[in-house]
């Protein structure tokens, strides 16, 4: 069973002028296969900084603490490194890809995880098996990587990488942000069906509690400041639901 692992991690995002802003002020989280997690936090509070950290985004720098996945260092790790390690992180702002059609994009994607290119005769079987799931349309396969994609095509082609990489452990940013309802139903039928499989760990990223209607968290975390000052089971949420973050904001200092 796979577990990573974030030890007292802080991290600053560096400026243009070449500062450094501390942003995470000492997270402590640990996520199992099989586990799902929800961080909800106010606007600001560093969660996706969080995200970007653990995907080793260059713009972020680790100032202390460690990362793990199954005991073996993430932050030493490049980029593509960690996504073969197994790890999975849905970003906020999907970046396009021009002249790559989804196909080959995810093709690549999964040679790369895997070691290996997956045969084509099932992969193809594979790949519309789970756009269908999605509902989605399978000339979408040929348009290019997010080249004028909705919110809801954005966030079903995450999904759909997310169902065909199978990753140890999957971090989603806001990934109900800009959904209508019916599409955020399907996206989270998508991650309830890579949840059931028992295999990978789940930590979801959100402001709102709405998703957590559809995708029922193990653990709640609540996320203000640039760490967790909170902790506890989906009831956690429903009270966030009811109450906000004013409380905690209030022993916080300013919001930024
Ligand atoms: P959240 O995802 O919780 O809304 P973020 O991690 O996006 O929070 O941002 C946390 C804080 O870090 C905010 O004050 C934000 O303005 C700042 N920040 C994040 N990225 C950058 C950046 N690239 N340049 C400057 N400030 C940043
Ligand atoms: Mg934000
Ligand atoms: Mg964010």
């Amino acid at each position: 069973m796979s577990t990573l692992e974030i030890r007292d991690l802080q991290v600053s995002v560096k400026l243009p002028e070449g500062e450094l802003k501390p942003i995470l002020a000492g997270v402590n989280l640990t996520v199992k296969a099989g586990e799902t997690h929800a961080i909800m936090g106010p606007n600001g509070s560093g969660k996706s900084t969080l995200a970007y950290s653990i995907a080793g985004h260059p713009k972020y720098e680790v100032t202390g603490g460690t990362v793990t996945l199954d005991g073996q260092d993430v932050l030493s790790m490049s980029v593509d490194e960690r996504a073969r390690a197994g790890l999975f992180l849905a970003m906020q702002y999907p970046v396009e890809v021009p002249g790559v059609s989804v196909a080959n994009f995810l093709r690549t994607a999964k040679t790369a995880v895997d070691g290996e290119a997956p045969k084509l005769r099932t992969w193809a079987a594979e790949l519309r098996t789970a756009m269908e799931r999605l509902h989605m349309d399978p000339a979408f396969a040929q348009r290019n990587v997010n080249e004028g994609f909705s919110g809801g095509e954005k966030k079903r082609h995450e999904i759909v990488q997310l169902e065909l990489l199978k990753p140890k452990v999957a971090v989603l940013d806001e990934t109900d942000s800009g959904l209508d309802i019916d599409a955020l139903r399907v996206v989270s039928e998508g991650v309830n069906r890579v949840r059931a499989t028992g295999e990978t760990g789940l930590l979801l990223i959100t402001h709102y509690t709405r998703i957590l209607r559809y995708i029922q968290p193990d653990f709640v975390h609540v996320f203000v400041a640039g760490r967790i000052v909170e902790e506890g089971g989906p009831e956690l949420a429903e009270k966030l639901e009811a109450e906000g973050y004013e409380r905690y904001l209030a022993g916080a200092g300013p919001a930024t």
